[in-house]
């Protein structure tokens, strides 16, 4: 690479899907909730629609399991919209807009319907995922290890508890064999790009959160270097989360941004209901630290974002705009050829949603 090369890793985007009430939002807000109580400021940053967590508060939280001196992925970055249908509509360039995924089970009652939906998507978008077996409190006779790696607080379990655990987790792995996937509890797991590890985790006592962070950086940074690697001057690529009204506003676009950097003032071409808008950027916005409800001003101004980050866009003519859509900022190429561009993605997208 020459010397002004600008290529740079980003953080992988990591979504959690899941069966209903199986903990997906309370395991979410765990990780953000443990993350802010490592107590630094930036410890994490609250982006619009997704949650960044740098690698030294994953390492903070995670200690012996996440060296920072292992790892030259930046963090993680989480879309704080839990489900299956949010996954499947988040696409980019065909593929799934997250790199990687969280598939939550919860332990007590195995695949559900909507876990075997979310099997068929992870499935079909070829993304990695581990499986979070959660609620592994609720074993009878647990033995609760707040915040600890789920190794020790297994092993420390009586003997009693722990064969019940295991009766829960054997089952989940059988059904996860059943729907083609080999998987072991993850310590046994050698190979993570040939096996799935499924990690006994508690969303309620933080128990095997160290390790499911752990498993989602190493996995991120051993199969997916290459795909996090960006140029970080280029034209921002994202895709739309969702279109919302905001008072002073008008139409937005929440957006994760995957690739290049997105500034204000920016032309970008977005998917539409019948055609692509081109539009030009009139303010970036991100939700204002600690805002309070009743607060006018929700929001800050940014310049510019660089991916990957979630980010509110104000522009005009956006009433059209559709979630799941591209957006693409035109910088040295032809408007034209970006317009194209977005079409055909967009028509990617549309018989994929057909399929469904
Ligand atoms: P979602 O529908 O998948 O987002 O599930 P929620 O996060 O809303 O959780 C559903 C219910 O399970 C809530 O009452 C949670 O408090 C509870 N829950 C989630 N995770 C755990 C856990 O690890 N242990 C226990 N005991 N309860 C949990």
């Amino acid at each position: 690479m020459s010397d002004n090369s600008s290529s740079s890793l980003r953080t992988p985007i990591v979504a959690v899907l899941g069966h209903v009430d199986h903990g997906k939002t309370s395991l979410l807000d765990k990780i953000r909730g443990s993350a802010v109580s490592e107590g630094e400021a930036g410890a994490i940053t609250q982006h619009i629609g997704a949650t960044a967590v740098p690698l030294e508060t994953v390492s903070e939280m995670a200690g012996d399991l996440v060296k920072v001196e292992d790892f030259d992925l930046p963090g993680l970055l989480f879309i704080d919209t839990p489900g299956h249908h949010s996954f499947s509509t988040l696409r980019s360039r065909g593929g799934a807009l997250a790199d990687i995924a969280i598939l939550v089970v919860d332990v007590n009652d195995g695949f559900q319907p909507q876990t075997e939906e979310a099997i068929d998507i992870l499935r079909r978008t070829g993304t990695p995922f581990v499986v979070a077996a959660n609620k592994a409190d609720t074993t009878p006779g647990w033995n609760p290890n707040p915040d600890s790696p789920i190794k020790p607080s297994y092993d420390g379990q009586s003997d009693n508890a722990r064969k019940r655990l295991d009766e829960n987790l054997y089952r989940i792995i059988g059904e996860l064999s059943d729907a083609g996937f080999s998987a072991d509890l993850y310590w046994r797991v050698q190979n993570f790009q040939r096996n799935i590890g499924v990690i006994p985790v508690s969303a309620l006592t933080g128990e095997g959160v160290p390790d499911l962070l752990a498993v989602l950086m190493g996995l991120s940074q051993r199969f997916m270097k290459e795909e996090m690697e960006i140029d970080v001057g280029g034209p921002g690529k994202g895709t739309v989360l969702e279109v919302k009204e905001e008072r002073g506003f008008g139409s937005t676009l929440d957006v994760v941004v995957y690739d290049g950097i997105i500034r204000e003032g920016d032309t970008i071409v977005v998917g539409g209901k019948d055609e692509p808008i081109v539009t030009e950027i009139r303010a970036l916005l991100q939700p204002r630290p600690n805002a309070e409800i009743r607060v006018e001003k929700r929001f800050d101004r940014v310049e510019e974002v660089g991916a990957a980050a979630g980010v509110k866009i104000a522009a005009p003519d956006l009433d059209d705009a559709i979630a799941g859509a591209p957006v693409r900022v035109v910088r040295d190429q032809p408007l034209a050829d970006v317009i194209e561009a977005v079409e055909s993605e967009l028509a990617e997208i549309e018989v994929e949603t057909e399929d469904n």
